[in-house]
Order: structure tokens, then C-alpha cells, then sequence
């Protein structure tokens, strides 16, 4: 039976009974249509299937090793009995970048097991935004009912750090010799590892990288009023599947620690409360298009480059013409 995009409780129903094409369908129409794929959507959040897989999110520069530790947690997630959903974003290369990462775990053993899915993004053609197609997909994945949501998004910018916040928890990867534990600190991205991993640890200056993220995290103020230990620094050969079961059993012990110290509701209202703002803009933007055409845009950048008005009043101008 083929299940048309345009009814939602189809969908859902085909994805809440484990069909792998009806899911594959779901991501695509919200990626593609964020604004007819809401009621799909509200449907989800109503279906009470939400919240019950742990999602990780995975960063870190471009050729740190973050593909092949991917592909390697999976086989050890399916050998552990675990079923695996996994969304590959490049937000520098909408085109190649992540679909490319996307074929090359595709092609390992993973492509004919249904335990796992596999699914890459692009960041630009992304209607609503990357982090709300991301969140639609992981709700999707989580509906569906994967014990374990993998995010591998490329990079330690600002655009990566949002995404990850799709996460429960996060796995920092650094290598030696890329002055990654410099870049660690500028982008901010202490506070969201939860599980730092020096993956190449058989190149040279590997333990120096190590040593000096352990400094970076003694100094580290922790959570306050939360009583959580201060996140490991894993070592790993990813390409020799060394290390690897390791970081696995680490993301779990983390989970629970997360768990315990409430610091994962904290986090998954954050998430929701982050839905809500995106819907929000992504609302207003709608009702707004109407009188954000390139003509009257035009004169409104005008008026405020030649000093007659400014962004907040012209902001306030535009929503008094549609709601009051
Ligand atoms: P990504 O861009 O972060 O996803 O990195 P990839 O997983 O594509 O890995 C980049 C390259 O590093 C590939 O050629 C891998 O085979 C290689 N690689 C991955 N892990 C290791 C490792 O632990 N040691 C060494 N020497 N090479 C590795």
C-alpha cells in the first residue's frame, strides 16, 4: 500500500508500525514542506512515542575520524541487541559533504539491516532551518522507535553547537595535530561535550591533546546545584576499532549520570521550549510573507538606510499591519 505525504495519520500509523518507507517518506516531507508537514508533526508530539530513544550527538573538524567512529558504533550498538537511527548533517557542503559521509557508512554492512537507518542533510534547501528539520527527523527516528538517535554534524562552529542541542548528550571528537583543544575553547564547546574523545591516538602527540583537555576540564566550572562528574577523556583508534566499545559504554554511563542528576529533563525541556521559539519564527514569518515582498522590503531598507526609521520600528510596523 503506498501512503500519500498529505495524510499525516497514514504516516504516522505507517511509521509507529515499523515501516521503513513511511519514514523515509515523513523526513522528506518535512524537509521539504515544514509548513504542510506540521499536522504530521503535532501528531507525533500527541502520539506520547516521544522521548524514549537516546539521542547523541557526535562533533568535530572534518577528517577527525567522526565517519568511521560512527560506523563502528553502530556494529557495536547492533552487536549489544540495539537498534540505531542515524542523521549525517554538513552544514559547509549541502550537496556532497553529508551525503557523501551518508554512502560510505551506507556501504558498509549496515545497508541491508533493518535495525538501522541511515539518513544524511544538507544544510541549505532547508525551508524552516536546519536544527528544525534536524528535530523533526529525530522525533521521526524516535516515533519509530530506534533505542539510539546518532547525530554526526560536521564541524565546532556556532551552527554546529545549535544542532547539537537536538542532543541528549554529546561526543567531542579531537585529533592530534589540529589544534583542536584551541579550538575546543573558542568555540564554546567545553560546556557542551559530555564525552571528549582523542580519536588518532596512534599519532604522534595524541597524550598531549589528552593531557590538555583533562586541564581544560579541571578548570571547568561544573553544573551548579548538579552533582555530575566531570565528563571523561576517551582515547580511540577508530579505523582499528579500538577504543570504540569503550566510548559506547561511556555514552551510556553518561546517559544515566545525566539521568540521574535531572540534567537530561532539563535538557529535553530545553528542546522543546526551543521547538516552541522555532514554530513561533517560523509562524510569524509565514503570516508575514505577504508583506515581505522584494518591493515593499525594498522601501523598508531604504527608509531605514536613509535614517527616516529603524529595524525595531519597522518590525513593530509589520506586525501591527497583520495582527492588530
Ligand atoms: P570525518 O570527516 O570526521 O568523518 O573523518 P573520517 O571518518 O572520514 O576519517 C578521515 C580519515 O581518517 C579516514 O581516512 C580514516 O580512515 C582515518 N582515520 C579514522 N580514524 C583513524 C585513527 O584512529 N587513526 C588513523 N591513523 N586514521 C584514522
Amino acid at each position: 500500500m503506498s501512503i500519500s505525504s498529505g495524510d499525516p495519520l497514514a504516516l504516522l500509523n505507517g511509521i509507529t508500525s515499523g515501516q521503513r518507507r513511511a519514514l523515509a517518506r515523513a523526513i522528506s516531507f518535512c524537509e521539504n514542506s515544514p509548513d504542510e508537514s506540521r499536522p504530521l508533526i503535532s501528531a507525533l508530539y500527541r502520539s506520547k512515542r516521544l522521548g524514549r530513544s537516546k539521542v547523541v550527538g557526535i562533533t568535530g573538524s572534518p577528517g577527525v575520524g567522526k565517519s568511521t567512529l560512527t560506523g563502528f558504533l553502530i556494529r557495536h550498538l547492533r552487536t549489544r541487541g540495539y537498534s540505531v537511527g542515524v542523521i549525517l548533517i554538513d552544514p559547509s557542503s549541502p550537496f556532497t559533504g553529508g551525503a557523501l559521509l551518508g554512502d560510505r557508512i551506507r556501504m558498509s554492512e549496515s545497508n541491508t539491516d533493518t535495525g538501522v537507518f541511515i539518513r544524511s542533510m544538507g544544510s541549505r534547501g532547508h525551508l524552516g532551518g536546519l536544527s528544525l528539520a534536524t528535530q523533526d527527523t529525530v522525533s521521526l527516528l524516535d516515533a519509530f522507535g530506534f533505542d539510539y538517535i546518532l547525530i554526526e554534524t560536521v564541524g565546532i562552529g556556532q551552527a554546529e553547537t545549535e544542532i547539537v542541542k537536538t542532543a541528549d548528550l554529546t561526543v567531542v571528537v579531537a585529533v592530534p595535530g589540529l589544534g583542536d583543544e584551541i579550538q575546543i575553547i573558542k568555540a564554546g564547546v567545553m560546556e557542551i561535550g559530555d564525552i571528549f574523545v582523542v580519536n588518532k591516538a596512534d599519532k604522534d602527540g595524541a597524550e598531549k591533546v589528552i593531557t590538555e583537555i583533562n586541564m581544560m576540564l579541571d578548570m571547568a566550572p561544573g553544573v551548579p546545584g548538579k552533582d555530575l562528574p566531570r565528563p571523561p577523556v576517551l582515547r580511540c583508534i577508530a579505523n582499528r576499532d579500538q577504543g570504540v566499545s569503550e566510548l559506547l559504554t561511556a555514552v551510556d554511563e553518561r546517559w544515566l549520570q545525566l539521568d540521574i542528576s535531572d540534567i537530561l529533563l532539563v535538557r529535553r525541556r530545553e528542546r522543546i521550549w526551543q521547538a516552541v521559539n522555532e514554530s513561533l519564527h517560523y509562524s510569524l514569518m509565514l503570516n508575514l510573507r505577504p508583506y515581505l515582498s522584494v518591493p515593499s522590503r525594498h522601501s523598508l531598507v531604504e527608509r531605514i538606510r536613509l535614517g527616516e526609521s529603524s529595524p525595531f520600528e519597522e518590525a513593530q510596523g509589520l506586525l501591527h499591519q497583520k495582527f492588530f
